[in-house]
């Protein structure tokens, strides 16, 4: 941050404008709106100075710039139009340890005037520390037109029941609630409308219910695989409206930092072998903090009903008389395949495709083999890589073809995802070799090899189909090499 932003109480303060041209006319106009005590100092005033100063709303001091001008000042702009004037007075005030603004000179100013948006007595003030006025007006003007006109008197009731909220809303997250419920709802419409008594009226009905409903909720989150671009808006809102969120080890930093500032995050992130806290735990937590009236998001990697055990948490909600709601993710198969160019179904080689997870020992005994070792049928699995090798074993010892394609999609959709392709026999040397790492995940069945040809995000597949053959096959394109990709998109 170049500008350390601050708003300043001038009612009733001094502050010096020197120049009185239509600058500083313009200043003078705000720092009066601000209740400031004004002073004019400058050899000729504008009309509108010059009536503000008959009438008493302003001191002028006429005739050429003195020091002595500066005694009595808090703050001091400089508007002179003159650069040698206004150097002198900066220099002038800084020796004196006095604020000052020089209209237009970013370098000789020691406070800058942002663009400024005024809903009083809210109040949005933007600065781009002098690099981009131009920016900052534009931005400001953008908010003109986001930031309700009713805002104003929206913050000026809130101010009238401060006390009373506090006081039948003491959890800062109920209170936080209920601010948004005015920010949102009829208040504001009525307001708007010009209808302040039954804005007021609405506000108080409002605080009654609120006082009387003191159980929180818990919405289970999809975070989706990594991109913070696939989280969904309806995910995005629960993010910006929690007051506690219980994430995984498997959410991304960039989701994260979407969601709101001061909500408080709880990683609760499960890895094999290594549990950062049970499940039993987890449902504690959930209870704990949903019993005390607070807003939860429990956030998970992917979608949170593929593999992530919502379906218990859910169960475990409902015995406990939690409301809750599911916001859905896009899951690691979809997201992977989308962003190694791999369609999962495909008129030609695939008519279906199976979720399969693979985690531990246990569940290999529990799987068909048989089924899942069928053509023209594409296997998404969830797995620990390191069980590779008994999955390629087992699907060899059912009938699944050796020169099957893969493609073991590791950090699928976020910078740094890499894409090993290959056939089903060297499944799990080619890991090896790559050394691939959690999370990754499998592909399996002949749309993989569209991988070679259709990939389009981060680097290109690593390892080679070794069946030209069923390359083409599956494909039914020649495939398009990579470098002649990247030299189109060069192009572009
Ligand atoms: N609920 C999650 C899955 C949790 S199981 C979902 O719907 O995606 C965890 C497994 O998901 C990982 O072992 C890995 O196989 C897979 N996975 C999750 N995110 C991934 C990513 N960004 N890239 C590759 N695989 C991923």
């Amino acid at each position: 941050m170049k500008l350390y932003p601050l708003f300043a109480d001038l009612a009733g303060r001094s502050v010096l404008v020197v120049g009185g041209g239509t600058v500083g006319e313009r200043k003078a106009a705000a720092l009066l709106d601000a209740g400031a005590s004004v002073t004019v100092g400058a050899i000729t005033l504008t009309p509108t100075l010059q009536i503000w100063a008959d009438a008493g709303r302003i001191a002028v001091r006429t005739g050429g710039f003195e020091d002595s001008w500066l005694d009595k000042a808090w703050l001091v702009i400089a508007a002179t139009g003159d650069p040698v004037l206004n150097r002198h007075i900066a220099m002038l005030a800084g020796q004196r340890r006095l604020f000052v603004n020089v209209v237009d000179d970013a370098d000789l100013s020691s406070f800058h005037v942002p663009a400024v948006v005024d809903r009083a007595p809210v109040t949005v003030a933007i600065s781009s520390g002098g690099e981009a006025p131009v920016l900052a007006r534009l931005l400001r003007e953008q908010l003109e037109t986001l930031l309700d006109p009713a805002l104003g008197p929206l913050a000026a009731l809130a101010s009238r029941l401060r006390s009373h909220i506090r006081e039948r809303l003491p959890e800062l997250s109920a209170r936080r609630r209920y601010y948004e419920h005015l920010l949102t709802g009829p208040v504001l419409s009525f307001l708007r409308r010009g209808q302040p008594a039954l804005a007021e009226a609405e506000a108080e009905q409002s605080l009654a219910a609120a006082a009387t409903r003191s159980i929180g909720s818990v919405v289970l989150v999809g975070a989706g695989p990594g991109d913070p671009g696939l989280l969904t808006l309806r995910g995005l809102r629960a993010l910006n409206e929690a007051d506690v969120i219980l994430h995984d080890r498997l959410v991304s930093g960039e989701v994260l930092a979407l969601a709101r500032r001061d909500a408080e995050r709880i990683e609760v992130g499960k890895q094999a072998g290594h549990h950062h806290a049970t499940q039993g735990q987890i449902h504690a937590l959930l209870l704990e903090h949903a019993r005390a009236g607070r807003r939860v998001v429990r956030l998970k990697g992917g979608d949170p009903f593929v593999f992530g055990r919502g379906g218990e948490e859910l169960e475990y909600l409902r015995a406990h008389g939690i409301p809750y709601e599911v916001v859905p993710g896009i899951t690691a198969a979809l997201a992977c395949a989308a962003y190694a160019g791999i369609p999962l179904t495909h008129r030609e080689h695939a008519q279906s495709v199976r979720f399969v997870t693979a985690h531990c020992q246990g569940s290999h005994d529990t799987l068909d083999w048989a089924a899942l070792a069928q053509e023209r049928q594409t296997l998404a699995v969830y797995m620990g890589v390191s069980e590779l090798g008994t999955l390629q074993e087992r699907l060899l010892a059912h009938g699944r073809a050796e020169s099957t394609p893969f493609a073991l999609v590791e950090n699928g959709s976020r910078t740094g995802q890499r894409v090993v392709t290959g056939t089903l026999d060297a499944v799990a040397a080619l890991a090896l070799t790559h050394e691939v790492r959690s999370p990754a995940l499998l592909i399996l069945g002949e749309v993989a090899a569209l991988a070679s040809s259709l990939a389009w995000f981060g680097e290109p597949p690593l390892g080679e189909i070794r069946s030209r053959e069923c390359e083409t096959r599956a494909s039914g394109v020649e495939p398009r090499r990579w470098p002649l990709l990247a030299a189109a998109v060069h192009r572009a």
